[in-house]
């Protein structure tokens, strides 16, 4: 922990964050987790290092802190970053995450520091007493596997037009699917339906290219009787 010559704190919306993170994912590692700037950090300019708001007892705000990145652990900094964001809780002042800063109004750009941040997610929170209101995160469901908010039917139609587009499963019977329009008694998978749907398009197209020929045959014709015509006509002028 390094040492500053004067007393300081996390902001306290940080801590709120951190706590929520550690009740979400209790077993998450710390390694990379960080506060207050190391002795590397003081010799530079660094969120990490204390700002020059004081609260009432005089301590000195630190307005950033990272997060370690464990997927093993519970605390996917793939998911914070996205329910951070979600979130639009205008604390944030930026996060940096996977090589790429987000700041609100901007979103995502590479990110040109030295640490490509892909053991942990740095969050900056605003400065002064923003940076201290300590309501709660509103992060989401932790982790949600969108597959969890499906229905078992839903699940298994997914499973199964996944199973037909990578061939990996043949599904002709028993699938919840689209009536087939020349025979009714017959569900179309998906991908069958969307092939029916392009062999309609394409027979339709040939029909009416054979119509639209007609057309243009009967057209060029009256156009020759017409030029005949006007020919004749110049002739006795
Ligand atoms: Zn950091």
């Amino acid at each position: 922990m390094a040492q500053w010559p004067f007393p300081w704190y996390i902001a306290e919306s940080l801590e709120v964050l951190r706590r929520q993170l550690n009740a979400l994912a209790p077993d998450r590692s710390t390694a990379s987790d960080g506060g207050i700037g190391d002795s590397a950090h003081q010799g530079r300019a660094s969120e990490h290092n204390p700002n020059n708001y004081r609260r009432w007892d005089g301590a000195r705000q630190v307005c950033a802190r990272d997060f370690t990145h464990d997927l093993g652990g519970g605390l996917d900094c793939n998911w914070l970053a996205a329910a951070l964001i979600a979130s639009g809780d205008n604390r944030i002042r930026y996060i940096i995450w996977w090589d790429r800063i987000w700041t609100p109004g901007v979103g995502w750009k590479p990110y040109e520091g030295e640490n490509d941040h892909r053991k942990h997610l740095h969050l900056s929170v605003k400065a002064g007493a923003i940076g201290d209101l300590a309501a709660a995160w509103h992060l989401g469901p932790a982790g949600s596997d969108q597959e969890d908010e499906l229905t078992p039917d839903e699940k298994l139609m997914l499973k199964r037009i996944y199973g037909q587009l990578t061939g990996t499963e043949d599904v002709k019977a028993g699938f919840p699917g689209f009536p087939s329009k020349k025979y009714p008694h017959i569900k179309l998978t998906a991908v069958d339906f969307l092939r029916a749907s392009n062999k309609d398009a394409i027979d339709f197209k040939q029909e009416h290219d054979s119509r639209f020929a007609a057309v243009e045959k009967a057209q060029a014709e009256l156009a020759a009787k017409l030029d005949r015509v006007l020919a004749a006509l110049a002739v006795k002028a």
